[in-house]
């Protein structure tokens, strides 16, 4: 299968943001920090990276059901085409509500909203586990006969779609507003406001909550994020976070029906016992404190080189991992992993982010060496990419806080 629209608009998308970083600089207005469009930059990334992987659950039960269940064999059409997309984006709207209201799916989601700003980095913020708990919402669509590769594509634009709703430079949109989603809807959608929690759940149609009853209108300005705040820049814990507190939550819920419903019900359930379910708590944007740690000095220009790497590396991982070894493929993913996740450690003032650093600068040498002898790499990359490793290691031993003062970062980090 070729490659999805989404990866081939990897260039578009840091355009995009470079004019908002611009229109930000001309309107003296502060919509990024610099960790947090870099998280989510992480969160894209290995979102991609573990597509690779787990893209064949998602589209491998499509193909699977085509197959065997299809009533019709649609041919590709621009009518077709348009009829798909809207259908498509109809499955979106539910794969999207069940996300946000069950618990157990939450988990695969709720990575798009930890943002704490609202701008196009957001877009790219994606959960690598959401498509594991929604993919069978689409099946429908391979039961009426839309073959998998128009699927794949279709689906993705109606991904790609919300790319440019991620933004405060756009205000209202007059009778746009009636049909589309539009960057005011999506702001709503990610506001942790009372108001605001469960609200336009739409892809690109607003069509959808209009209909179903899930429409809010903006009328106040969101604070953005989630009600538990994730207060961490590491991406894979980004992921994660959830499962353990699920588990913690099912622990401590008397009965196996409220341990369910603690499961499958709404995020902040809990039995009448225990206080019945959680109030969304409210929130005001000029007392609301953002995570906000403060880096050690010449840290960010480091990790900023770093991710420049990181993502030209990940984008080639993702645009010619088929004709690697299987071994190479493992290998590539885990360093972009170690990478994302060093990054942020780093950005977080962690002791352990260094000892990470360290080995992953090393095993950068050895994954070179690996591309080279495999002969499809070539070589004059490799010397450039040895010496920014090298260049790296000297870099990372300047920057790396004695032994005390690692300790006394690592705790200003968390207070
Ligand atoms: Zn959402
Ligand atoms: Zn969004």
């Amino acid at each position: 299968m070729s490659l999805s629209p989404i990866v081939l608009s990897i260039p578009i998308y840091f355009v995009l943001i470079g004019v908002e970083l611009l229109a930000e600089r001309w309107q003296h207005t502060h919509r990024y920090r610099f960790a947090d469009a870099l998280t989510n930059i992480s969160c894209g990334m290995t979102s991609q990276v573990a597509g690779v992987f787990m893209r064949v659950v998602g589209v491998g039960a499509y193909a699977f059901v085509y197959e065997h269940f299809a009533f019709l064999h649609i041919k590709q059409s621009w009518t077709a085409g348009i009829l798909l997309f809207v259908l498509a984006d109809l499955g979106y709207y539910w794969a999207h509500r069940l996300s946000h209201q069950i618990n157990l799916f939450w988990g695969g989601h709720v990575v798009h909203h930890q943002s704490e700003d609202y701008n196009l980095s957001v877009a790219l913020r994606q959960s690598s586990l959401q498509s594991l708990f929604t993919f069978f919402v689409y099946l429908p669509l391979a039961v009426i006969g839309f073959e998998p590769v128009f699927f794949v594509y279709i689906s993705a634009l109606v991904t790609l779609y919300q790319f440019w709703i991620h933004t405060e430079f756009i205000g209202r949109l007059g009778p746009l507003e009636w049909v589309l989603n539009t960057p005011s809807h999506h702001r709503v959608h990610h506001g942790r406001n009372p108001r605001y929690i469960d609200k336009n759940y739409a892809g690109a149609l607003i069509v959808w909550d209009r209909l179903f009853g899930t429409f809010e209108p903006e009328t106040e300005r969101p604070v953005y994020g989630i009600t538990v705040p994730l207060q961490s820049w590491n991406p894979l814990w980004a992921n994660v976070s959830h499962y353990p507190a699920l588990w913690r939550q099912v622990q401590a819920t008397p009965g196996l029906a409220n341990r369910l419903r603690v499961v499958f019900g709404r995020p902040g359930w809990r039995p009448a016992e225990q206080g019945g379910p959680l109030e969304i708590p409210p929130v005001a944007e000029d007392t609301y404190r953002k995570y906000q740690p403060t880096p050690a000095r010449g840290v960010p220009g480091y990790v900023l080189a770093q991710y420049v790497v990181l993502v030209g590396v990940a984008a080639l991982f993702v645009f010619t991992q088929k004709s690697m070894p299987p071994a190479t493929r493992y290998l590539l993913a885990g360093w972009i992993a170690a990478g994302v996740v060093a990054g942020g450690g780093l950005l977080e003032n962690r002791s352990w982010a260094w000892q990470l650093e360290v080995p992953r600068l090393l095993a950068s040498l050895a994954l070179l060496v690996a591309l080279l002898w495999e002969s499809s790499f070539l070589l004059w990359a490799g010397a450039l990419g040895g010496m920014f490793v090298l260049a790296s290691v000297a870099w990372c031993y300047k920057l790396r806080p004695v032994a005390g003062a690692a300790a006394n970062a690592a705790s200003g980090a968390t207070a």
